[in-house]
C-alpha cells in the first residue's frame, strides 16, 4: 500500500484526498490510498509517528500545524528552509522525515498561466504563513518590484527584510500607505475568508493587471470584487494554486508529474 494522509484541524473540509487520488487514477496506482486526519491540537507529532509506524509514506500538512512540521523534519529542502514552514513531508526508508514546502510552487506555476512574472511590478498582501511560503518562489521569476503589505506592519516589515537579497530590496506597507501601481496583486491573507475587503488605496491595480486570491470557493470573494472594482483586468481565484501544490507533493513522492488541467476543471465544476 501507498499510504499517504492529509493532517490538519479542522480537516473536514479538505479537498486533498479528491485531488490526489484523481492523480493516482492518471497513472493506475490502483495501491495509493490517501485520507484526511484531524490531528489533536496538542498531538500532531505522535499522530505522525503512529502513521510512519503503520508504513506511511507521506503527508499534506494543513492548518495549523504546517510549522510543527517544519520541526519535526530532520531534512528541509531549500524552499521549505527559506519559507520556515512544511507542507509536505516524505517518510525516507530508515522512516526519517524529509520536509518540502510545495504552495511556492503551486502559486507560481498557476499565476504563469496567466501572465509571466518576469519584469512585472508584483504587490503580495499578507505576511502570514502563505506569504513567507511563495515569497522565495515568486523572486525566482525575477520581478522587477516586489512589496509586502500587511496589516500589521511589523510583520511586514520582517518578512521583507528576510527576504530581501541583493538582487532586489523588498518594499514593505502597511496597505493605506501603499505607493504606485503593480502588474499582479496576490491576496495572501485570509480577510476574504471573513468577508473583508482590504480596502487599498486607488490605483494600485495597473491597466491589464492580475488580481490573485489565495483563498477560492463559490463566486467572487470580498478581494476579487475590490479589485475589479479598482481595475484588474484578470481576477483569479486560489483554487490553480490549491491543484498545483498537490501536484508538486504528489510528485515528491512518487517520481510522477500528474495532468493537473483536467483534475483543476473538475474540482471547478464541483465548487
Ligand atoms: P495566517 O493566519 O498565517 O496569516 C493570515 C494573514 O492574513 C496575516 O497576514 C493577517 O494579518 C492577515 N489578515 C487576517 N485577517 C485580516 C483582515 N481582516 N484584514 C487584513 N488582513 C488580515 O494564514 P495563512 O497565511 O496560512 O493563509 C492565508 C490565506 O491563504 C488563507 O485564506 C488560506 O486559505 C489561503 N491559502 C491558500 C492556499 C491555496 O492552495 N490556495 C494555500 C495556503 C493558504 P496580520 O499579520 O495583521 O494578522
Amino acid at each position: 500500500m501507498m499510504k499517504y494522509l492529509v493532517l490538519g484541524n479542522p480537516i473536514a473540509h479538505s479537498k486533498s484526498p479528491q485531488i490526489h487520488q484523481a492523480f493516482a487514477a492518471q497513472f493506475n496506482l490502483e495501491n495509493f490510498v490517501y485520507e484526511r486526519c484531524l490531528a489533536p491540537l496538542d498531538g500532531f507529532a505522535a499522530v505522525v509517528a503512529d502513521f510512519v509506524a503503520a508504513g506511511g509514506k507521506g503527508a499534506n500538512v494543513t492548518v495549523p500545524f504546517k510549522e510543527d512540521a517544519f520541526r519535526l523534519s530532520s531534512v528541509l529542502t531549500p524552499r521549505a528552509a527559506a519559507a520556515g514552514a512544511v507542507n509536505t513531508l516524505k517518510v525516507n526508508t530508515d522512516g526519517s522525515l524529509l520536509g518540502d514546502n510545495t504552495d511556492g510552487a503551486g502559486l507560481v506555476s498557476d499565476l504563469l498561466r496567466y501572465c509571466p512574472l518576469a519584469g512585472k511590478r508584483v504587490l503580495l498582501l499578507g505576511a502570514g504563513g502563505a506569504a513567507a511560503g511563495v515569497l522565495q518562489s515568486l523572486l525566482a521569476e525575477q520581478p522587477v518590484r516586489l512589496c509586502i503589505a500587511n496589516r500589521s506592519l511589523e510583520r511586514a516589515h520582517a518578512l521583507a527584510y528576510r527576504f530581501s537579497g541583493q538582487a532586489l530590496a523588498i518594499q514593505s506597507f502597511a496597505f493605506e500607505a501603499i505607493t504606485g501601481e503593480f502588474d499582479v496583486v496576490i491576496n495572501a491573507t485570509s480577510a476574504s475568508l471573513s468577508g473583508q475587503c482590504l480596502a487599498l488605496p486607488a490605483g494600485v491595480f495597473a491597466a491589464g493587471s492580475l488580481a490573485y486570491d489565495m483563498m477560492y470557493g463559490k463566486g467572487e470573494t470580498p478581494f476579487l470584487l475590490e479589485a475589479r472594482l479598482g481595475g484588474a483586468e484578470q481576477c483569479v481565484d486560489g483554487l490553480g494554486m490549491l491543484v498545483g501544490q498537490a501536484a508538486e507533493a504528489f510528485y515528491l513522492w512518487t517520481g510522477l508529474r500528474a495532468d493537473v488541467e483536467p483534475v483543476l476543471a473538475r474540482m471547478r465544476v464541483a465548487l
